[in-house]
């Protein structure tokens, strides 16, 4: 089946009673035991739930994979994965990698005692030498948050394989409309949901998708179900409800992106744009062979120090002033203002998540506001 159609029929449990054409949503915690001794179907919310069930059959479908965990949040998800190690475990992540994946692997996970690499993620010779004896698992992002690098997916999941390492990818920033990872070779997918998957600006949740029965897939859903970071059965609900429109958000995004990318590479204000759908970005070849499309966000470079960033980012009309992406509405920031203290992310970076409004609108509201 055609994405469009999965998008809309997969994981729906439809009440025959009722002969409802949408899923009903269970909020309740409990199930009554069944007579037989062995616990079988659902006995307890924080285990299972009939929604997240539906929740993670449809994101199996979507990803091409074969099981996927539900979260409360993209970070919860993240979690669960390098929780999944063992302690004393070394990772190589992207030198770029969205700062909160950052700041759990040099913050938190360093009790667990994990040992983190941070490599150019785009050269393969640079993820080869970072390789050591000890390295169970490649995090790679692409596009990466916030500089749009694109990493070769297939070409890290065939080091992945050669070295018996394990390669996760959060897809988040291209959404399964674009982009499925585990087609690539990936091992496992990661997604925050409360981005394009959710598509509106109201909720917050996570997923693991997997391509097999693996033992790491093992230890994260038993993650999920004794830690219980899962997501409500409304949110579960809301969710697969969002993403019946996915794939034509998607090309609306990038239909918009594409137009926006185009008009503030020939800004005089804009010094540099990131953009992987322009024939400059070093990427772009990558993206054209691994995505069905470029994706929604753009970051640039004006010409001006950080408080004309800053300036710029509260001088728009249609285009919120505001953090996260992947809604049908359009936001703005200077991004370092969202990034941890040491953030190497120039002072002067716009990112935009370009959303579903009317490309022109955007446009001479991003005009006026550059302007000033
Ligand atoms: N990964 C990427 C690429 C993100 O952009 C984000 C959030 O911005 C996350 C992970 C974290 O997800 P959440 O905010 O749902 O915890």
């Amino acid at each position: 089946m055609h994405i469009e159609t999965l998008s809309i029929h997969g994981g729906e449990k439809l009440d025959e009673n009722a002969r409802s054409v949408t899923s009903p949503i269970y909020p309740s915690t409990i199930f009554r035991h069944q007579d037989t001794l062995d616990n079988a179907g659902h006995v307890y919310t924080r285990a299972s739930n009939p929604n997240r069930d539906n929740l993670e059959d449809l994101l199996t479908e979507l990803e091409h994979g074969q099981h996927a965990a539900a979260f409360s949040s993209g970070m919860a998800a993240t979690t669960a994965v390098f929780q999944s190690l063992e302690p004393g475990a070394h990772v190589i992540l992207p030198q770029d990698v969205y700062h909160g994946t950052r700041v759990l692997l040099t913050g938190l996970m360093k009790r667990w005692n994990l040992h983190a690499s941070f490599v150019d993620m785009t050269s393969p010779e640079a993820l080869q030498e970072a390789i050591k004896e000890t390295t169970r698992l490649i995090w790679i992002e692409t596009p990466s948050n916030p500089m749009l690098h694109i990493t070769d997916i297939k070409k890290v999941s065939e080091i992945g394989s050669d070295h018996n390492i394990i390669v996760c990818s959060d897809n988040t920033w291209a959404s399964p409309a674009l982009q499925n990872p585990l087609e690539l070779g990936a091992d496992l997918v990661m997604h925050s949901s409360t981005k394009y998957l959710s598509g509106h600006s109201d909720i917050l949740s996570g997923a693991i998708i997997s391509n097999e029965d693996s033992e790491i897939f093992r230890n994260i859903r038993s993650i999920q179900q004794t830690s219980g970071a899962v997501p409500s059965p409304f949110d579960c609900w809301l969710l697969q409800r969002s993403i019946k429109t996915l794939p034509y958000r998607m090309r609306g995004h990038c239909e918009n992106a594409g137009k926006i990318a185009r008009f503030l590479n020939d800004h005089l204000k804009v010094e540099q744009v990131y953009y992987p759908g322009l024939e400059s970005h070093s990427g772009h070849a990558i993206a054209k062979s691994q995505m069905k499309g470029f994706g929604g966000m753009i970051s640039f470079r004006i010409k001006g120090n950080a408080d004309e960033a800053l300036r710029v980012t509260s001088s728009s009309r249609i285009i919120a002033n505001a953090t996260s992406l992947g809604g049908v509405e359009s936001l703005w920031e200077q991004r370092i203002r969202s990034e941890a203290e040491n953030s190497k992310t120039p002072a002067n970076l716009i990112r935009i998540s370009v959303g579903l409004e009317h490309p022109d609108d955007l446009i001479e509201d991003i005009d006026r506001a550059l302007k000033g």
